[in-house]
Parts: C-alpha cells; sequence; structure tokens
C-alpha cells in the first residue's frame, strides 16, 4: 500500500491476548502483521495478575522492540497497538496503549477509530476538573470510567462507552480482566480468536493467521466482551445498533489476505474490478494497477474484460518512511521515489491503469505521467470505488472537503487535471453489489459516507477541530 504517499491513512491497528504464557511476543507478531495500520508507533502493555507493564515508542513495531525491549514483559495477557500519527500531531504521549494507574488498579487501553463527539467530552471532562494528558481521544474514555458512578468495573465501562460516539475498536486491560467494545455502527473491523486456550483479538484476521490462531467471529457492534481466567462472556452496552463498517476497509485498509464479516478482502477487490469492467470497458492493450492495494482490482478488471495483466508499475519497497515529506512538491518526490514503471511493458501500449481511489488527485496524476514518459501510448484510469467527495471523521485522514479533488470537480475535470486519456469511476451499487455483504438495506451494512454524505452517526460542529485521532 501506499499509504504515506496517498493522502489516505488509516488510523492505527489493535491486538489483544487473554491467557497465553508468551503473550507479549504473540502480541508483537500480531502487531507486525497489522503494520499497514500504522506506522508511527507501536506499544504493548503486559499483565501478570498483579501489575500492568508498558514497552512503546515512535517508529516500526521492530524499531520499537528492538535490543530487547519485549523481554522486559511477562505475564499471561497484553494489549497492542500500531498507530498513524496525523500531521502536526503525534508525539510519545499519544503512543498507545495508554496506561494510567489509580489507588484502586491500573486501566490500559488501545483504541482504533476515531471519536467526533471527542472535543465536547473533553470540554466537559475539564469543565469538571479532569487534567487530560494527551491530545487523544482515546484517554477521554479512561476518565468517563473513573468517574462513572456504577460500582462494578463493567458497568463503569458500559456506561463510559454509552457516552462515547463515532468509531471505536477498544481494548480496555486491567490487572486481572480484558475487555473488547465496537462501536454501535460497528465502524471499524474487529474479529475474535482463539491460541489453544487464549483468546485474542485484532483489527484484522490477517494476524490471527501468522501467529497461528482460529478465528471464532467478527465482534457485533454495541457489543462488550469481558475476558478473564473464567473465560469468555458477552454483553451488549448498545441496544440501538446498525451496522456501517467501513466500506473502505475492503476496497483499500485492510491486508488482501484478512476477511471482513467472511468475505475476503482480495476476492472482494477483484470482484470490484471485474464490476469495474463491466460498467465502464475501455479499448486497451494491458491491465496495471498500482501496488499494492489496487493489485486485485486490477487482476479482476483484467479478468473480466479478457485483457492481459501486467505488472506495469513496480513499488520499491526499501524507501524509508524519512523519504515522505507533507509538502505538495516533496509528496510528488515521494511518488517518484516510490514507483517505478516497467517501461517493456507499457511502451507503445494502451494502458488501462486501474487504481482503488483518487484523494488529492496528485498522486494519480504523477503516475500517469510516469507512464507516459515510460512510452505508453495511452492511460485510461479506472478506478475501483465511486468518487470520495466527502471528509471522513470515523478515522481516516481526510477531514475536510479541500482535501479531496472530487468534492469540488466533476469526473470530466478530475479527468483533465491528472492527464488521463479517459477516467471513470466505479457505480455505488456496483461498489455494493461486488464487496457482496448479505447484509439488508440500502448500505447493505456498510458506511458509504466518504462518497454519499450520509453519515451513520451524527456530526458535531467541532468534530473537524485539530485533535489527535487514533
Ligand atoms: S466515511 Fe468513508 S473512509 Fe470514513 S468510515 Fe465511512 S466509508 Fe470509511
Amino acid at each position: 500500500m501506499l499509504t504515506e504517499i496517498r493522502g489516505l491513512n488509516e488510523e492505527c491497528g489493535v491486538f489483544g491476548i487473554w491467557g497465553h504464557p508468551e503473550s507479549a511476543q504473540v502480541t508483537y507478531y500480531g502487531l507486525h502483521s497489522l503494520q499497514h495500520r500504522g506506522q508511527e508507533g507501536a506499544g504493548i502493555v503486559v499483565s501478570d495478575g498483579e501489575k500492568l507493564s508498558c514497552v512503546k515508542g515512535e517508529g516500526l513495531v521492530n524499531e520499537v522492540f528492538a535490543g530487547g525491549k519485549l523481554q522486559e514483559l511477562h505475564g499471561r495477557a497484553a494489549i497492542g497497538h500500531v498507530r498513524y500519527a496525523t500531521a502536526g500531531g503525534g508525539g510519545f504521549e499519544n503512543v498507545q496503549p495508554l496506561l494510567f494507574h489509580s489507588q484502586t488498579g491500573s486501566i490500559a487501553l488501545a483504541h482504533n477509530g476515531n471519536l467526533v463527539n471527542a472535543n465536547a467530552l473533553k470540554y466537559q471532562l475539564e469543565g469538571q476538573g479532569s487534567i487530560l494528558q494527551t491530545s487523544s481521544d482515546t484517554e477521554v474514555l479512561a476518565h468517563l470510567i473513573k468517574r462513572s458512578g456504577y460500582p462494578l468495573f463493567k458497568d463503569k465501562v458500559k456506561n463510559a462507552l454509552s457516552l462515547l460516539k463515532g468509531a471505536y475498536a477498544f481494548l480496555i486491560m486491567t490487572e486481572t480482566e480484558m475487555m473488547v467494545a465496537l462501536d454501535p455502527n460497528g465502524l471499524r473491523p474487529l474479529s475474535l480468536g482463539m491460541l489453544g486456550d487464549a483468546y485474542v483479538v485484532a483489527s484484522e484476521t490477517c494476524a490471527f493467521d501468522i501467529i497461528g490462531a482460529t478465528y471464532l467471529r467478527d465482534v457485533e457492534p454495541g457489543e462488550l466482551l469481558i475476558i478473564n481466567d473464567e473465560g469468555l462472556h458477552s454483553e451488549r452496552f448498545s441496544l440501538h445498533t446498525q451496522r456501517a463498517i467501513c466500506s473502505m476497509e475492503y476496497i483499500y485498509f485492510s491486508r488482501p489476505d484478512s476477511n471482513i464479516n467472511g468475505i475476503n478482502v482480495h476476492t472482494a477487490r477483484k470482484n470490484l474490478g471485474k464490476q469495474l469492467a463491466m460498467e465502464a470497458p475501455v479499448d486497451a492493450d494491458v491491465v496495471t494497477g498500482v501496488p499494492d492495494s489496487s493489485i486485485s482490482a486490477a487482476i479482476g478488471y483484467a479478468e473480466w474484460a479478457e485483457l492481459p495483466y501486467e505488472l506495469g508499475l513496480i513499488k520499491n519497497r526499501y524507501v524509508g518512511r524519512t523519504f515522505i515529506q507533507p509538502s505538495q512538491s516533496l509528496r510528488e518526490q515521494g511518488v517518484k521515489m516510490k514507483l517505478s514503471p516497467v517501461r517493456g511493458v507499457v511502451e507503445g501500449k494502451r494502458v488501462v491503469m486501474v487504481d482503488d481511489s483518487i484523494v488529492r488527485g496528485t498522486t494519480s496524476r504523477r503516475i500517469i505521467q510516469m507512464l507516459k514518459e515510460a512510452g505508453a501510448k495511452e492511460v485510461h484510469v479506472r478506478i475501483s470505488s465511486p468518487p470520495m467527495k466527502n471528509p471522513c471523521f470515523y478515522g481516516i485522514d481526510t477531514s475536510t472537503h479541500e482535501e479531496l479533488i472530487a468534492s469540488a470537480h466533476s469526473v470530466e475535470e478530475i479527468r483533465q487535471m491528472i492527464g488521463a486519456d479517459s477516467l471513470a469511476f466505479l457505480s455505488e451499487t456496483g461498489m455494493l453489489d461486488a464487496i457482496g455483504r448479505s447484509y439488508d438495506g440500502e448500505t447493505r451494512g456498510q458506511c458509504m459516507a466518504c462518497f454519499t454524505g450520509k453519515y451513520p452517526t451524527e456530526i458535531y460542529p467541532d468534530t473537524v477541530l485539530p485533535h489527535e485521532k487514533c
């Protein structure tokens, strides 16, 4: 995936395990497989039954735990986190899991998603005397739990969760139990599995494969799992649920070997490509995909169109993250460093270039230019999702209309701006049919807000104020 240069960034991945003697090591491998969901920071908190210990830092998982740091963590339960930091934000204090100590025990939190009422809750908490240590949304939950008047910890958690709005997959760990909560819309993926007798939870099922765990099921929207030495127990903290998993998880974010609600991500992408070929055929010689996330869709397009699929673009896997700079000119340089056209494949050919989305348009323009410089006769761009016209407030790093080229320009205008010979996006119904979820309703249990502007939750006036998401 080209997360660093596409202007579309995922906001974290979580992994947890309860009841395994090597919980920290297993969590390390789990986080490693979720690295695509965030490369700016990583951490693990372990419980030995009496206390919580934490190692975390900025950087990739293998950088954070280099030098024997993993050996500092002992215990039979752990939660871990990888994060993507928003521009200008970040810093060590926001790296998760967050760990809070009090007279009555400790709480560790790991969060994937973004709360839309975080700012409102922060004002309220500060007005009541709380001092927030981070700019992260996640800390809000710890304060709400602590302030809740219910005597039992699980009721405090349920009460606190009921006050949150937006997207959240939370792992909450104390010395004696782990809790797992998914927001009432189930906006982010979260799966449950088993490794021997240990329960495991992860943002994506690819984490189960790497550790040899068996997938049990996806966590339900509004569900609270309570896992301790007595086993697993499921409760509901909200009965007002309406499934709306992020469509972009299927289209772009998740790893192709992950399954979301029983649908394999690679298969979904291939079907998106086939549907795109049905909806927007073109006379061409070869089909190529923008690596890595668009390759499955390109294979599907080629298969349906009966055209050869070729590697017309190669990703340079050894470019350090430091090459990626936020300014426009350096972003363009970043594209060049990361991708190379294969002259022998595209020279003199009419190329269909399949991509999964267009955000700012900068990257598409540069890739098309590279393909033409390499001798492509024509470049026909096919996008395996509808035009992204609206910002995401649920944990994806597009929070203003200005960042989205499709919010202010027609398809023909975008075509001219990126320099393509033709351009087509997938239709909304075509996208839903191709992914093929079995849920009823207009959106088949998917969030489509960045395409349609119909948000599955309330959006608060200060939702877009700068704050650290995860
Ligand atoms: S608005 Fe778009 S990116 Fe955000 S959660 Fe919904 S589908 Fe995903």
